[in-house]
């Protein structure tokens, strides 16, 4: 079974109605994920700079970091998930987790990785990180979800990646 999901049924990314989409995926997250520590992650890219976030449902804790303006999006998405992989460490070692992140190119390229291949540079930090947690046995999913269809928990790891992007005179 992959940890790593791209998808939740009966959502299509761009034809899907936001109110379908959030139904769908609040549904899809309370199914699956009710026994698992919630942590949402983002990473946000505007004129502001660069910054990505995270939230943890469990202990409603909200955490931001500015990352180098030149930062893609994609690498703020990672930097993200890598936030909520290191506040895994924050918790019970027993514990289930899942990480949801609303990108689904950062879930795709991180399934795509193949044992014993060269892992691209930005992926490095985000896979070890991950993949260490896996080894010690750690149950970690990853789990995409549509962006800026009111899901709560995206809707905070948004906001505190936003904030987070802007400068100490916004
Ligand atoms: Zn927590």
């Amino acid at each position: 079974m992959s940890k790593l999901k791209s998808e939740i049924p009966g959502i299509k990314k761009k034809t899907t109605l936001q109110e379908e989409a959030r139904m769908r995926a609040v549904e899809h997250i309370n199914n699956n994920y009710s026994n698992h520590i919630q942590i949402y992650t983002d990473g946000a890219k505007n004129h502001n700079g660069s910054a990505a976030a995270m939230w943890c449902r469990h202990h409603n804790y909200a955490e931001s970091k500015k990352l180098r303006d030149a930062t893609s999006i994609f690498q703020a998405e990672l930097n993200g998930i890598e936030m909520a992989v290191q506040h895994i460490d924050d918790h019970s070692p027993g514990s289930k987790f899942v990480i949801i992140t609303d990108s689904q190119a950062a879930i795709v390229t991180l399934r795509n990785l193949q044992r014993g291949r060269v892992i691209p540079i930005p992926l490095i930090r985000t896979y070890e990180s991950l993949e260490a947690r896996w080894t010690s046995g750690i149950d970690i999913i990853l789990q995409w979800c549509p962006s800026h269809v009111q899901v709560d928990g995206n809707e905070r790891a948004d906001r505190a990646s936003v904030f987070s992007g802007q400068g100490p005179d916004n």
